[in-house]
């Protein structure tokens, strides 16, 4: 699916993968050749932050004639679930992104891990150790101490042979030997300290089922994947900076046919956000979110959930670029890419949150007119949509005060405000309940002042309403941050004491205006004065639920527009 059309040489881009991409095409390398690839491990579903990587890699392939390769790595059993690779799968296509014939498993490659293992210890660089794991990290010494060499790491090729065959069929303990790299124990890298090529995990794999129990370790599997598909430029995270010697050691040792290149970036940290899978997983099993697609999550599938498009994640992406040094976003930068977008193609449509009866007592009683609204202010080619208006409607209970303060200009005794699209109305007065509550506000209107009209006193305050016989029942689930905190969890032990208790609060009495009868979950509204709604896979017709996307008010867009971005 084709997401820009503009070609990427013909803007201002700037940033330095993609001016080491060009490099590369100027000098020849790689035959002319991009090939990227989003490696993601299924052990958990995507958020916010693979989407940065997905979008700077699908989007280099793109930019430059290139292909991007989705591939999983899926090299820890333990912790890996089909759910999770379809999961992915979908997110990266509702991103606007497609892999082609791109699609890969490190699982499918491990006979030929194998095969490299095995031709490492041939050629002297790779040994089997039976150390246990807490010898092995002891021995491994620290950042200022270089590490102890292994008593079984002068092993003889044919013993380390015998004993790896062995290892993979299976005749050994978890943890009682592991592959290693023969490098240099006293390397100041500790990533070049022998590191681990294999373990023993006697633990069937989602696709290799009981094939294996010997499985390969990332940097290794990671490396030597690149190579195998012809991966051009290998984008990844920052904390894979000191493993890029190890990552080119595999293929330089090796002597594989294609090279690739490492190229690290600084990972998207967002304010009030936690994007550890460990963390999210732990959210999600103790039952504190209703699952990963929560619309508080902030996985790609909650944030479709909450109303979001793959457009303003995209834009984001764009937005923020891409550095060499880790920063922390700010998540309202997210929230204008957001409203930036869906104030384009939103619909706008009349809803009340917190349904107050208000009665225009000199209305007709049974008379019903048919106003005229507008879809999208944005679009004029969305044109309008005709909203009852009758005698007994619904208005926000906020929107009406007793004894209002000064500042407050929407309905009071003997104040004015304008209908939206329709007529001024003046209250005369309000009916309580025996607790002292308004439950009813009594107007009247000028029949000569609908909206559009010239003359009439100006009201200094237009409010949304639905007429109450026509409006339809619906629950609408307001959230707010998950975290109260900038950064979660800081300066405690459980991020979790950093949880919003107020990030959700369902409304269960919300009157519709009624063009929403045939609302399909996923469509995205703009409920007048009030944010930007969806429907939630939850709703049906007849009882309709909507997810509070994001509030109209955007604290980022004197910035953006100021030039700061
Ligand atoms: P973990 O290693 O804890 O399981 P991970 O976030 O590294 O989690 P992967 O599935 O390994 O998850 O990530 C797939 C790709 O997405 C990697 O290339 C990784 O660098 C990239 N990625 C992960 N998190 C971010 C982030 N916050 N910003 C940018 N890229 C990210
Ligand atoms: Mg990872």
């Amino acid at each position: 699916m084709e997401v820009r059309n503009s070609n990427r040489d013909d803007r201002e881009t700037t940033d330095f993968v993609r001016a080491i991409v060009r490099e590369d095409l100027q000098a020849g390398k790689n035959g002319g050749r991009v090939a990227t690839r989003f490696p993601p491990e299924p052990n958990g579903y995507l958020h916010i932050g693979h989407a940065k990587s997905i979008c700077l890699n699908f989007g280099i392939a793109r930019e430059y004639g290139g292909t991007c390769n989705l591939r999983f790595d899926d090299t820890n059993p333990a912790k890996e679930e089909v759910e999770y690779v379809e999961a992915i799968k979908e997110d990266v296509r509702w991103l606007g992104f497609d892999w082609g014939d791109g699609l890969y498993f490190a699982s499918d490659y491990f006979e030929r891990l194998y095969g490299y293992a095995v031709q490492l210890i041939r050629l002297g660089k790779a040994y089997v150790d039976s150390l246990t794991a807490e010898e092995i990290r002891a021995y491994r010494g620290t950042l200022t101490e270089p590490g102890k060499e292994s008593p079984y790491r002068n092993r003889s090729v044919e013993e380390n042979l015998d004993l790896f065959t062995r290892m993979r069929a299976g005749e050994f303990e978890d943890g009682s030997h592991v592959l290693r790299a023969r490098i240099d124990m006293a390397s100041a890298n500790l990533n070049m300290r022998d590191p681990t090529l294999y373990r023993i995990r006697r633990m069937a794999h989602h696709r290799t089922g009981d094939k294996w129990c010997i499985y390969p370790m990332y940097d290794f599997a990671h490396s030597l994947s690149d190579s195998l598909e012809g991966i051009t430029h290998s984008i990844c995270t920052l904390e894979f900076e000191d493993h890029r010697p190890l990552y080119d050691w595999f293929q330089e040792t090796l002597k594989v046919e294609r090279r690739s290149r490492q190229i690290e970036f600084a990972r998207l940290n967002l304010n009030y956000t936690v994007m550890s899978k460990r963390k999210l997983l732990e959210l999600v099993q103790e039952g504190l979110v209703r699952g990963w697609d929560d619309p508080r999550m902030p996985t790609i599938c909650g944030l479709r959930r909450r109303g979001y498009t793959p457009e303003s994640i995209r834009n984001f992406c764009e937005r923020i670029g891409v550095a060499r040094r880790d920063n922390v976003m700010d998540v309202a930068l997210l929230e204008h890419s957001l409203r930036e977008d869906l104030n384009l193609r939103a619909p706008r449509v009349m809803c009340v949150l917190r349904p107050l009866r208000l009665i225009i007592d000199n209305y007709p009683e049974g008379r019903v007119e048919e106003l005229q609204a507008v879809n999208n202010p944005e679009d004029p080619s969305a044109g309008t949509r005709p909203v009852p208006f009758s005698r007994e409607l619904y208005i926000e209970q906020e929107d009406f005060l007793e004894n209002p303060p000064k500042k407050f200009f929407r309905l009071a005794p003997g104040r004015t405000v304008r209908l939206r699209y329709g007529y001024l109305v003046t209250c005369t007065n309000a009916v309580k309940n025996d607790k002292g509550e308004v439950t009813e506000v009594h107007c009247s209107y000028d029949p000569d002042s609908l909206s559009g009209e010239a003359g009439g006193p100006r009201a200094k305050a237009t409010l949304h309403w639905v007429s109450a016989a026509h409006s339809l029942p619906a629950e609408v689930r307001l959230y707010d941050r998950l975290f109260m905190s900038e950064n979660p969890g800081e300066g405690k032990e459980d991020f979790k004491a950093d949880l919003n208790p107020d990030s959700l609060k369902v409304l269960q009495s919300c009157r519709m205006e009624p063009s929403l009868a045939g609302a399909q979950p996923g469509g995205r509204y703009q409920f007048e004065r009030l944010g930007y709604f969806c429907v939630d896979p939850d709703s049906c017709p007849g009882s309709l639920v909507f997810n509070r996307t994001v509030t109209l008010r955007d604290q980022w867009a004197k910035i953006v527009r100021g030039g700061a971005l």
